[in-house]
């Protein structure tokens, strides 16, 4: 191996770029052949000059970054390519960079929400000053937040507490009601947990959806009736005692999600139809967000959600600032205190309060407390879900409500905990091309089942073990996940996670599964894996992502003392109220469209009650 000079790895460039062109079909791109070449380069004695392309693994694939020298500095630095999840990745992406040309060092803070991809940039840029002959040494100075510890005191018409997905749809909606509102913020970033989901919206009967229901075919069915809806719920309930007739929780989360799909519509978020992209998806009859399902949809709203709160003049987003504990009068709340990241202490009054600080998944004393049997589970989700609001409103007198045993999972790949939600929707739910197999490989039945994904986890028979196994045909739907109409499995394949056995025995073998190919026998005697040409395999493990019980709460978001009073001025919705739909005694479903349509809702109960 020879050094690379600036010349000739332009010319690698130039040669790289031709490649491109020349081969699209085999995946092959400039930043890429860029990144390899700077792989191979030994390290020169001397620093040379020039744009180093490097790489790094971030959250969901590669991370290219761009890095540019000229005596002795770095002049430039850009991610040129990624694919990390929208509305979380791209934050990093967009400010990692900057700071490190600012700071001259890769030692500067990682946006907060976002730590994974901050750090893959930085081990890129690692790469690049070392592969320029420069001394890491000299690129590493720590950098640390400014502080400014101001006594900070405000006054406003509704605190929220936290910009998740229930903080910003409250917050969007009481702005441009004219609402002066001070939302608070812990990370660096806005979202929460909104980024991380599928972006189906619940829409029964909404002006979108019967735009697109041009012949009226959902008319009279559960996904365009409300009251169609609320009776095929009904038949779902397995905890009598929360049941009522009316099922206000469930009544409120459809209705107002419709009345809210259009409200996006109108402020200008997109939205995709399934069954209407002739030879290839045609999938469900709900709205997704554009442009799709897990392609990114929930971030693009997440942002035009927490940009739009930003903008108006009565409304801000305090961030990397944690609400600490609720200020109590005359058994009124009537604020909140609060700490920022730079020192900063709050103490902000207002009318209303809300919480929307989202769930408890990663505090383990409160999983001790109320889901004893997930100790030393790791959940994947927000790593601000520490229940900071359910404690605040415990402290407060309200109590925690529908507390139960059973949380849901779903898949993700073992090694990066790359969410795989619908990997046993990609060839029709299971009947063909994959079988979802634990250490055995017995056949463990749907990995698209919330149930059947948390009880694998949880039976120790398992052996914690777990793969998909699919076939070929199966390996290029899964690519192009043709049914659902997103790309984004393919980075399972691009990162090398799913691995390709020649034959059954061989990935048997390989794997230790010594029950695989009487596992595929039997699958095969009512579907199809087709093993001619081998199986794929890809390990992945069922995560727990959220936790479903909170504080105790009427339909319209007011937080309940144990005897069920209102605890005056306090209001709460999505995770930190639990499932919306065990209020109604049926099982968790939606946690994304439950905390938007009562964030929303509650809006509108705040400002009629202000
Ligand atoms: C990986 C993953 C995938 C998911 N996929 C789906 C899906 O496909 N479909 C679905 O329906 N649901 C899904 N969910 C669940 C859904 O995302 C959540 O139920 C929902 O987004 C919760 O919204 P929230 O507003 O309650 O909380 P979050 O969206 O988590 O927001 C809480 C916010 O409060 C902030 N915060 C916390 N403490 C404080 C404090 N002390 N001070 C200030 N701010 C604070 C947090 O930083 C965060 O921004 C998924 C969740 C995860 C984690």
């Amino acid at each position: 191996m020879k050094n690379v000079s600036r010349r000739t790895f332009l010319k690698g460039s130039a040669a790289a770029i031709g490649a491109t062109m020349l081969a699209p079909a085999m995946g092959v791109f400039a930043e890429e052949e860029e990144a390899l070449q700077t792989e191979a380069a030994e390290i020169p004695d001397h620093p040379v000059d020039g744009r180093y392309v490097t790489r790094a693994i971030g959250h969901e694939s590669w991370v290219y970054v761009s890095t540019t020298f000229k005596e002795g500095k770095i002049v430039a630095c850009d991610v040129v390519r990624n694919n990390e999840t929208i509305g979380v990745g791209n934050y990093a992406c967009g400010r990692i960079p900057k700071m490190i040309v600012e700071h001259q060092s890769v030692n500067v803070p990682n946006v907060r929400g976002c730590s994974i991809t901050s750090m893959a940039i930085k081990r890129a840029v690692e790469e690049a000053i070392q592969k320029a002959g420069y001394n890491l040494d000299d690129f590493s100075a720590e950098i640390e937040r400014e502080m400014t510890n101001e006594t900070i005191e405000r006054e406003c018409d509704v605190i929220v507490c936290g910009a998740g997905t229930a903080g910003l749809f409250t917050a969007a909606r009481l702005a441009e009601k004219g609402l002066n509102v001070i939302v608070v913020e812990k990370r660096d970033i806005p979202g929460g947990s909104m980024a991380m989901t599928y972006s189906g919206i619940l829409s029964t009967g909404s002006r979108r959806q019967k735009a697109y229901d041009v012949k009226g075919a959902l008319e009279g069915t559960a996904s365009g009736d409300l009251e169609v809806q609320i009776e095929a719920l009904k038949k779902q309930v397995i905890n009598p005692d929360r049941f009522t007739e009316e099922m206000p929780f469930c009544r409120i989360l459809y209705k107002d999600s419709t009345e809210m799909s259009d409200w996006l519509s109108d402020i200008g978020v997109g939205f995709r139809t399934f069954g209407v992209f002739e030879g290839d998806s045609s999938w469900g009859t709900g709205l997704s967000l554009a442009p799709g399902m897990y392609m990114g949809g929930a971030g693009y709203c997440m942002m035009l959600l927490a940009d739009r709160v930003g903008q108006f003049e009565n409304s801000e987003i305090l961030y990397a600032t944690s609400v600490t504990d609720l200020i109590k009068e005359d058994g009124k709340i009537v604020g909140v205190h609060a700490e920022g990241e730079n020192g900063n202490h709050y103490t902000l009054k207002a009318k209303a309060v809300c919480l929307t600080t989202g769930g408890f998944a990663r505090n383990p004393e409160m999983i001790a407390q109320y889901n004893p049997e997930h100790v030393g589970q790791f959940f994947n989700c927000a790593s601000a879900s520490t229940g900071d609001g359910i404690r605040m409103g415990l402290e407060a007198g309200s109590v925690m409500d529908v507390i139960d045993t059973e949380l849901p999972a779903y898949l993700s790949s073992k090694k990066r905990l790359f969410e795989l939600a619908f990997l046993g929707a990609i060839n029709g739910f299971g009947n063909t091309g994959l079988v979802y197999v634990n250490t055995n490989g017995d056949n463990l039945g749907s990995c698209v089942s919330h149930v059947n994904c948390s009880d694998s986890k949880l039976n120790p028979d398992n052996g914690d073990r777990f793969f998909c196994v699919f076939d070929s045909t199966c390996a290029e739907a899964m690519k192009k996940s043709k049914p659902m109409g997103f790309t984004t499995y393919d980075a399972m394949f691009e990162c090398g996670d799913a691995v390709h056995y020649d034959s059954v025995e061989a990935a048997a073998e390989e794997l230790n599964l010594p029950n695989l190919q009487a596992t595929i026998d039997a699958f095969n005697q009512t579907g199809l894996l087709e093993t001619r040409d081998g199986v794929w395999a890809l390990e992945v493990t069922p995560t727990f992502y959220i936790t479903t019980s909170g504080l105790k709460c009427d339909k319209d978001c007011h937080i309940l003392d144990a005897d069920g009073n209102w605890i005056s001025g306090l209001y709460g919705a999505g995770d930190v109220i639990g499932s919306v739909e065990k209020h109604d005694g049926l099982r968790y479903s939606y946690g994304f469209d439950s905390a938007a349509a009562f964030g929303y809702h509650m809006a509108d109960v705040v400002e009629a009650e202000m």
